[in-house]
């Protein structure tokens, strides 16, 4: 007899989804039995309820890192056992690649095709990636006098605390363990109350592949409490922070507050798209804007939410835009085919219908979209929304909307339009449209921006650094330069007498 495979939605009606921490390679309840409950922002259905992790669980969490970080069952391995381990978690985070995208499509609201073919390969790429580089990195020798040798080595940190957000909550995970584990750190990691389960289950992955209980820590919880406590812990050597500049400006308060750790902060964004009227194949530039924009329903630090255009074109860039809207509809997550899924709680439809507000207020001109939609499943959802006739000092061109919202100032010539984009607190990324090397060039370099995209937005790989300028934070995740976030430079001088 033949089976049928069960919908997406069937099998989310059958998973019961495990919110308790994970601690020293064990599962268990908050010290003091707290839980929250957590919903899921494609119908407000309750998902379960997760340990809500307090000082007391940090502080275990933490002197479980600290034992594991002592004792060397880990950082003293050789690094190319390290790598047999952190491969072998890259091939269960894609052997259990259903699981994960479900539990993430249900704890953040993203559409689930874009889950299974995105985020956990992407997730698993990068724990792969470090794995293969940690045999190929070699120290140094100075080169100083002919007695004395002077070896520049790397050391592991110590005990990583990583605080990530919920927008990518797999990836997020992934660009900090990546290299804190494959230097040979052990870690903390407090995941978003927002999307605590696959983090949870990474862990569980990560200790059926081999690596020591202790090393890697899960505790779920508030900010305010389990972060605060994490970022506050005298026994923790860095904080890998991804987050908004608000929370990151708090790290660095809880850093100098405790024992100077060291505070690696990846924030938010505002990001510019300069399109010039040399660039020909507007269509082209649309089109990536509206996917650029509109992927993950525009949660995205990253996110082209200032769209820069030359007066001359912009009626007809604006129209194009427009016309991609309908095909960027929110739909149903689980849906095989939806492309835009639902906004992460109530707190942040809120927000966003309260940027679209402000936007009308202060005179910007609603092209498309501007509504929530959906509003009968009881989840989060908001229409791919472009505003036209935006001036540089408004709310919605200045704050960071994390939602599907984006807006088009005009500008007249280059030296305008740079003033404008570099006209904000943030610099993480931006974009330049022109078919003029010169100017694609010049204008690039005056960008203050930690990735500047030329006739492109969506290229990225986990070979090149990803932060920001500016108040969009400090260090870079991904590439080999994240190795420099998780590890200590020593200086050994040894005298040779002739
Ligand atoms: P957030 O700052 O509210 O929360 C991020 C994390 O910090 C969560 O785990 C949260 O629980 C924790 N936290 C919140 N308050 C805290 C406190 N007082 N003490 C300690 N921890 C605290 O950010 P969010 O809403 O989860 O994420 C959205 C933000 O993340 C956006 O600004 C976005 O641009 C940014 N982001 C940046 C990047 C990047 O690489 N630059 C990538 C993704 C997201």
């Amino acid at each position: 007899m033949a089976t049928t495979t069960p919908s997406w939605a069937e099998r989310a009606a059958a998973l019961v989804p495990d919110g308790r921490c994970l601690i020293d390679g064990q599962r268990r309840d908050a010290a003091n039995g707290a839980t929250f409950a957590k919903h899921s922002p494609i119908d407000a259905r309750l998902l379960g309820a997760v340990a809500r992790g307090q000082a007391a669980d940090i502080d275990a969490a933490v002197a479980s890192a600290r034992a594991a970080f002592e004792d060397g069952r880990w950082a003293r391995r050789a690094p190319a056992a390290r790598k047999k381990v952190l491969q072998a978690f890259a091939d269960k985070i894609l052997a259990a690649k259903d699981e994960l995208a479900l539990l993430e499509t249900l704890d953040m609201g993203k559409p689930i095709q874009f889950a299974r073919t995105m985020d956990v390969p992407a997730a698993a790429r990068c724990i792969q990636w470090y794995a293969e580089a940690i045999d190929k990195v070699y120290d140094e020798i100075a080169p100083t006098g002919p007695n004395a040798l002077a070896l520049i080595t790397r050391e592991a940190m110590g005990v990583i605390g990583c605080i990530v957000p919920w927008n990518y909550p797999m990836i997020m995970a992934a660009w900090k363990l990546g290299p804190a584990l494959a230097t040979g750190n052990s870690v903390v990691l407090k995941p978003s109350e927002k999307s605590p389960y696959t983090a949870l289950r990474l862990a569980e992955l990560a200790i059926e592949a081999g690596l020591p209980p202790g090393v890697f820590n899960v505790v779920p919880g508030f900010g305010h409490e389990a972060g605060e406590a994490l970022a506050l812990h005298p026994q923790v050597d860095a904080i890998g922070f991804t987050g908004s500049t608000r929370t990151g400006r708090r790290m660095l308060d809880y850093a100098a507050r405790s024992n100077l750790k060291r505070v690696y902060n990846e924030l938010g964004g505002k990001s510019a798209f300069l399109v010039f009227p040399d660039f020909e194949d507007l269509p082209r530039a649309a089109k990536t804007l509206a996917e650029s924009m509109f992927f993950n329903q525009g949660e995205s630090c990253n996110a082209p939410s200032r769209v820069l255009v030359h007066e001359d074109i912009a009626d007809r860039f604006v129209e194009l835009l427009a016309s991609h809207a309908p095909a960027w509809q929110p739909a149903d997550p689980l849906a095989p085919s939806t492309v835009m899924g639902a906004l992460v709680d109530e707190t942040q439809l809120r927000t966003v219908l309260g940027y679209i507000d402000a936007g009308r207020e202060q005179g910007a001109r609603c092209v498309v979209g501007g509504h929530q939609a959906r509003a009968e499943t009881g989840g989060y959802y908001v229409e791919p929304t472009v505003f036209d006739g935006v001036d540089p000092a408004m709310k919605i061109a200045q704050e960071e909307i994390f939602g599907p919202v984006t807006s088009v100032i005009r500008f007249k010539d280059e030296a305008q339009a740079i003033a404008i984009a570099n006209g904000t607190p943030y610099g993480l990324q931006a974009s330049v449209w022109s078919d003029h090397l010169n100017r694609a060039h010049r204008v690039a370099r005056a960008l203050r921006a930690g990735t500047v995209h030329v006739n492109q937005y969506d290229e990225d790989d986990i070979t090149v650094p990803f932060g920001g300028y500016k108040q969009s934070g400090n260090g870079r995740d991904k590439s080999l330069h994240a190795f420099d976030k998780y590890t200590e430079l020593k200086t050994t001088w040894v005298r040779i007498d002739d």
